[in-house]
């Protein structure tokens, strides 16, 4: 079913739900205020249920805060591995269920 004008994907755009996949392409734009309210409070939303994207979230703004204060040392090295634990726990919750 489409609705006259063809915008049947707005509908979907408009649920008040954020994938995971979502969250990591938009992690920057979040940490750096530079998101509207609206998606803030969606943002956080997922947040608050999605614990996958809570640490990633987490670990970016860490980053950040490294990197934009210049402490970054060879001890405060974020190791790789780490990184990549949670992009694999983010995408396997973002799998679609299979019936
Ligand atoms: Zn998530």
């Amino acid at each position: 079913m489409k609705t006259p004008n063809g915008n049947e994907t707005d509908l979907h755009a408009h649920d008040h739900t954020l994938k995971c996949g979502e969250v990591v392409h938009r992690v920057y734009a979040f940490l750096d205020g530079q998101m509207n309210l609206d998606d803030v409070l969606v943002f956080k939303d997922h947040l608050k249920v999605c614990l996958p994207c809570q640490a990633y979230v987490q670990f970016e703004e860490k980053l950040i805060n490294m990197i934009k204060s210049k402490s970054c040392n060879d001890e405060t090295k974020i190791p790789a591995t780490l990184m990549d634990k949670i992009k694999k726990a983010i995408e396997v919750s973002n799998l679609p269920p299979k019936s």
